[in-house]
């Protein structure tokens, strides 16, 4: 299938060994799942990170440094109108992270809050390590915790985040699985890893019992150490082999708008959903179709929607949850901004390249 944009995946050539994983762990998804991928979405509570020193992230380069921390920071009708179109095209929240050392802690709740009030459900979050009390306070509101490790390979781990000991995540994960909550981890894959480096994922994921793990194929980035994304088989590789040895485990898998052609291989992989797509600026376009084929052609069901914006009553909607009437103005205005100037315009333009394309001559195309 020719792929829209930029795109960095040339090939993917599957051989035996990767292929007799990939039939396994199909077999094996299609034994404990029904089929549904969907796309995953992190919102964002701010662009600002205390640490700021793991070597992939861009957060650790000099251009983001030199920005000031208090212009980092969401303001509140940002971050509900992200969750608003999130809920509306079915984009499932994957977690509510950042805002560590920007937010008052007590202002993190009363998000937590309003966010599971919009999804209708209780969330997952990604805010560093938690203590006991604070897990208690978010509790009302969240079912899931994850911890973002980054890599499992102690002497990897050291180096690539230098600033976020395990201890501390571990210590978080236990006291999660104690209040009763799901847990997850993130793992980075393309910073140097062998494929040999899974046996310290699988080894913590039996530890910690974990219901989800999000697989993140690193993007690089200008200013770190990093040229070159993984090969979309290596990261296949980890998500069958995961498969195979935990059935029932959610998996995820961050790929990116260059990286499209991986997803049919990472979705036959065994994957659950795909995340780290930029969905409003790729919504209603060829990349966007090119997604849903992709997912189409794994013989999975895309329930989440990238092509064309539901009809909503927004009014109805965000007054239904959000009480401040000034905060829900801004929203819907917001909202209606997204929905003319990027979601619905994209998809004005997608059809008419669509109808351009269906009045060529079909044999040759031109
Ligand atoms: S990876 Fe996360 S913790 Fe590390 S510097 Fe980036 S934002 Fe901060």
């Amino acid at each position: 299938m020719p792929i829209s944009g930029k795109n960095s995946v040339k090939e993917i050539n599957i051989d035996n060994n990767l292929k007799n994983l990939i039939d396994k762990a199909q077999k094996v998804y299609f034994e404990n799942f029904n089929g549904d991928a969907w796309l995953g979405r992190c919102i964002f509570l701010s662009w600002y990170c205390a640490l700021g020193d793991c070597d992939f992230c861009f957060r650790s380069t000099q251009k983001h440094k030199i920005q000031h921390p208090a212009t980092a920071r969401r303001t509140y009708e940002s971050i509900y109108t992200e969750a608003f179109l999130c809920k509306v095209n079915n984009w499932k929240l994957e977690f509510l992270t950042g805002g560590y050392g920007i937010f008052e802690f007590d202002d993190i709740v009363k998000i937590c809050k309003t966010i599971s009030e919009i999804f209708g459900e209780k969330i997952w979050v990604n805010l560093g390590t938690l203590s006991k009390p604070q897990f208690e306070k978010l509790l009302p509101y969240i079912n899931g915790y994850v911890a973002s490790v980054e890599t499992l390979e102690p002497i990897l781990h050291k180096k690539v985040a230098p600033s976020k000991p395990m201890a501390p995540y571990e210590k978080s994960l236990n006291v999660a699985k104690e209040l009763g909550l799901k847990t997850s981890i993130t793992i980075v894959l393309g910073l140097g890893e062998p494929i040999d480096d899974y046996k310290y994922v699988k080894e913590f994921i039996k530890k910690h019992e974990l219901s989800r793990i999000t697989y993140y194929a690193l993007r690089p980035v200008k200013g770190t150490p990093y040229e070159n994304g993984p090969d979309p088989e290596f990261v296949a590789k980890w998500i069958t082999k995961t498969r195979i040895d935990f059935p029932k485990i959610e998996i995820i898998v961050g790929t990116a708008e260059t990286r499209l052609p991986e997803i049919s291989l990472l979705l036959r992989s065994g994957a659950n959903a795909i995340t780290k797509i930029p969905a409003t600026k790729i919504y209603g376009t060829t990349g966007a179709e090119d997604i849903h084929n992709l997912i189409k052609s794994a013989d999975r069901n895309f329930i989440s929607e990238l092509r064309k914006l539901p009809d909503v009553n927004w009014s109805k909607e965000v007054n239904k949850v959000i009480k401040d009437k000034i905060l829900a103005e801004k929203i819907i205005s917001k909202i209606k901004d997204y929905e003319k100037n990027r979601l619905n315009k994209s998809y004005k333009e997608f059809s008419k390249i669509k109808k351009l394309e269906k009045d060529k001559c079909e044999p040759c195309g031109e």
